[in-house]
């Protein structure tokens, strides 16, 4: 039976890798027989959304009856607002994830080629592999960063869409100003730069990060800015991210492909609740990112080279398999990513949680290295 089901499917398909999603939290209680877990794999705000949102969801019972506006109206003004974009060219999706499958639905035919960075975001080379596109994937420099000539040169070959996460996920590392000014001189018309800024709230801290979308407008190719309420704004679990486009033409290519009530109820409301409360959003992030520092500082400390880091996350390089090690702190509680791919199996990516979170990650990831 198995192999009539997979003759079924189209060619590009059963290769993809499934998105490494991580253990849950109930998972690892169940398997370890630990209560108290430290979710530091998936780069979430420990913090959680502004009470507002907690407000704006208290009355949603009475109207899960009704479908969600499919065209997100009034959450896309409320963006626009804040962008200096017009509604038009806005585009809402369940997750930014969403928006990346409908930038590949829509433009890619097999054998058309995309680029971006080794390690990348997962979902930047599992979408474009769906569609039978050939992905090039750009090496970091020895020192974690970002090959900046190389991006360059392989821009000006002209890929059908370029993925790049200024700051990269799982590295961290960041294009700055200067970087991401040459990466647009080196793009040819034809080129769908899709530049996703999933942690730009947490990155704005760091000087020397493009302030992207004027550069963009300035520039005149073809863009999207790709953002997500998931991170910063602490609402991952419902699942609502957004793009700026450089053209409503291109939003409009997305509409084509999308399911129409993609983005539910309780997520447009949540979001328009959040954004007004900018404020709260600013204080998790800036807290996050002196604790990030401090862990920096302490996973040095063990030792262990760390990735500089403009996001919400740490990359650190164990310097030997990061298998056990990861076993060593699911056995504590502390869930984090251990990265899988060929040449990063010695890496943990360390998501920056809360003061009890972080000590108690330490103390097992300075256990787990004397054993
Ligand atoms: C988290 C993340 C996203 C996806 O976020 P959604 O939850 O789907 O909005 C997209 N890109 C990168 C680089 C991320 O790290």
């Amino acid at each position: 039976m198995a192999s009539e089901i997979l003759a079924l499917a189209r060619p590009e398909v059963p290769p993809l890798p499934v998105y490494n999603a991580g253990l849950s939290s109930a998972a690892v209680r169940a398997r370890y027989g630990v209560d108290r877990i430290a979710r530091l794999g998936s780069n979430e705000n420990p913090y959680g959304p502004s009470p507002r949102v907690a407000e704006a969801l208290a009355g949603l019972a009475q109207q899960v009856h009704w479908y969600s506006d499919a065209d997100s109206q009034a959450l896309r003004e409320a963006l626009a607002r804040r962008s200096g974009a017009t509604p038009a060219q806005i585009v809402v999706g369940n997750g930014s994830e969403s928006i990346l499958h409908m930038l590949c639905l829509a433009l890619l035919s097999p054998g058309e080629r995309v680029l971006t960075q080794r390690p990348a975001f997962g979902l930047h080379e599992i979408y474009p592999r769906m569609m039978g596109a050939e992905v090039e994937l750009l090496d970091l420099t020895p020192a974690l960063g970002f090959d900046v000539d190389a991006w360059c040169a392989a821009l000006a070959r002209g890929p059908k869409i370029a993925m790049l996460a200024n700051p990269s996920n799982p590295v961290g590392c960041l294009f700055d100003t200067a970087a991401f000014a040459r990466l647009l001189d080196a793009t040819p018309a034809g080129t769908l730069l899709v530049v996703d800024e999933a942690y730009v709230e947490y990155a704005r801290l760091t000087p020397g990060f493009p302030d992207a979308l004027p550069m963009l407008r300035d520039w005149g190719g073809a863009w999207i800015v790709l953002r997500t309420f998931s991170k910063a704004w602490g609402l991952a679990g419902l699942r609502v991210g957004y793009g700026i486009a450089c053209d409503a033409a291109l939003v409009q290519l997305l509409d084509r492909v999308r399911t129409p009530f993609g983005v539910n109820i309780a997520a447009q409301l949540a979001a328009r609740a959040a954004l007004e409360d900018e404020a709260h959003m600013r204080q998790s992030v800036a807290r996050t990112v002196v604790q990030r520092d401090g862990m920096l500082q302490a996973i040095e400390a063990l030792g262990l080279r760390v990735a500089p880091s403009a996001t919400n996350f740490l990359f650190v390089d164990l310097g030997r398999p990061n298998g056990p090690v990861n076993e060593a702190l699911l056995a504590a509680g502390v869930i984090v990513k251990p990265w899988k791919e060929p040449g990063f199996t010695q890496f943990l990516r360390i998501t920056v949680g809360t003061d009890e979170d972080n000590a108690r990650c330490l103390q097992a990831l300075r256990a787990a290295l004397a054993a």
